[in-house]
């Protein structure tokens, strides 16, 4: 099996290559099929096992082949770390080499000013962590009415670290209609009627 096999597309499979990724990992075989073709993804995998390369990928496909006017975010990644966000715009960085998309990553602990900046020169996908989220939300300067992929990563630690009541928050101000793709290493009761209430008819995906 090999990316292309995957029905990722040149300017991807290039980038991806350059990373060194000689083929896809199991999560990487299983999710980014459904993913591309808009389907709902239940992915039970940790990291390391190449997951963020499993919903950027198709984010990046999905999203360079249907261009929108003015820079809404069309895409969020809610992430329960600082680390693992910036991690996760790295990625985006170097997946999305020969794209013409732009993200940014926004996560506590560090002046607003700059994040601020950079939202309002308009961004295609947003990582963000969800105390910070919702601060610049609450300023006005982030608007969820375009979204049409949201990524929920690490839903466990989410509610280990307290976010859970955040991610609830956030949830209510993203449209119905959008496609989600949802990991968890684990998938304790809250997560499982978390993933009841968000997930339309998901794939499910466990490695
Ligand atoms: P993740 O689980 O997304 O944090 O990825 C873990 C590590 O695996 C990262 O350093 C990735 O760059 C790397 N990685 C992801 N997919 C592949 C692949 N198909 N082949 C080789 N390395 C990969």
């Amino acid at each position: 099996m090999t990316f292309r096999d995957l029905g990722l597309n040149a300017p991807i499979l290039r980038a991806l290559e350059e990373q060194g990724y000689a083929k896809p990992s199991p999560i990487q075989e299983k999710a980014i099929p459904p993913a591309l073709k808009g389907r709902d993804v239940l992915g039970c995998a940790q990291t390391g096992t190449g997951k963020t390369c499993a919903f950027a990928a198709p984010i990046l496909q999905r999203l360079a082949a249907s261009p929108a006017a003015g820079r809404p975010i069309r895409a969020l990644i809610l992430t329960p770390t600082r680390e693992l966000a910036i991690q996760i715009g790295e990625s985006f960085a170097a997946y999305g080499k020969y794209l013409k998309l732009r993200h940014t990553v926004i996560f506590g602990g560090v002046g607003q000013a700059p994040q601020a900046e950079a939202l309002k020169r308009g961004v295609d996908i947003l990582v963000a962590t969800p105390g910070r989220l919702i601060d610049l939300h609450d300023q006005g300067l982030i608007s969820a009415n375009h979204l049409e992929i949201f990524v929920l990563d690490e839903a466990d630690r989410m509610l280990d670290m307290g976010f859970i009541h955040d991610v609830k928050k956030i949830l209510k101000w993203l449209p119905q209609k959008k496609q989600t793709l949802f990991f968890s290493a684990t998938m304790p009761p809250e997560i499982t009627e978390l993933v009841n209430s968000l997930l339309k008819d998901p794939v499910k995906v466990a490695v």
